[in-house]
């Protein structure tokens, strides 16, 4: 069943539970992602990333995303992660994504704000969410970055209009370099100020009880998959290592793959959506 972020936040506010966000770069990914969201009955966001294009095109991953969501036996959220480009956010609305990610952090904030202003108009006239970001995260493997300002994530938030806001509180993209330090009054404060469902980028490779922590305090959507897709990886080159009969046989280490992701996303589920 396709479903807007709209609606998926609702039910993770009520519930008071972060849903997955899981990168969906390839079909391994995808079919593990929705076969344990099937199983364990919860809402679950696919998404597709920028940098994940010169693997998964948008034009080719994307309908096949939608057409698993549709066909899902549980809400599905399909979802483009941190898009830069109006072409890009377009092609995404056009493919019949139901939510977006502008990400002008990079951004001046007053050109962060009106840019993303004029995205959620157009998206909103569509029946799509949007997801900006406010705040400057991380490199990959380092933890340095700049932390939200709760009074100006207040200040974006009524300006703009968006329906989640992903904040800076100590996460960063792919491995971790060192263990991350969370800075969780960060989000109790950008929570109390501006008071709608936050977004923790970065979200593999954190401890679990930091994720329980993160929730209690208004996280309600949680991007994970670096530490899965290196996991597959992992499992995958050990298998062709230790099976060279198989070595004409690509789809072993696809399955091999898929099989290894669920276990990530069978664990993590179970803390995302507390349901142990
Ligand atoms: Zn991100």
């Amino acid at each position: 069943m396709l479903v807007n972020l709209q609606e998926i936040m609702k039910f993770a506010e009520e519930k008071e539970i972060a849903v997955g966000a899981f990168n969906t770069p390839c079909f391994e990914s995808l079919c593990a992602v929705i076969e344990m969201a099937e199983q364990k009955n919860v809402p679950v966001i696919i998404e597709h990333a920028e940098v994940h294009f010169p693997c998964g095109p948008l034009h080719q991953i994307g309908p096949v995303m939608v057409d698993f969501a549709r066909r899902a036996k549980v809400p599905v959220c399909v979802h483009l992660d941190h898009g830069t480009s109006m072409e890009v956010l377009e092609q995404a609305v056009e493919l019949g994504f139901t939510s977006v990610m502008f990400d002008g952090s990079a951004l001046p904030y007053e050109e962060n704000k009106a840019e993303t202003r004029q995205v959620v108009k157009y998206v909103h006239s569509h029946g799509v969410s949007l997801e900006a970001e406010l705040g400057c995260m991380a490199t990959v493997g380092g933890t340095e970055g700049m932390y939200t300002d709760p009074a100006l994530a207040a200040d974006f938030v009524s300006a703009t209009g968006v329906d989640a806001l992903a904040i800076a509180f100590g996460t960063a993209h792919g491995i971790y370099a060192k263990t991350p330090v969370l800075n969780f009054d960060i989000i109790s404060e950008v929570k109390k100020a501006a008071n709608l469902p936050l977004v923790m980028h970065g979200g593999s490779g954190v401890a679990d009880e930091d994720y329980v922590t993160a929730i209690q305090r208004g996280i309600r959507k949680i991007n994970y998959y670096s530490y899965m897709g290196a996991g597959a990886y992992q499992k995958a080159l050990e298998y062709g290592r230790e099976h060279p009969e198989n070595s004409h046989l690509f789809q072993e280490l696809s399955k091999v793959a898929a099989d290894t992701m669920k276990e990530y996303l069978d664990h993590i589920m179970d803390v995302f959506y507390r349901l142990k």
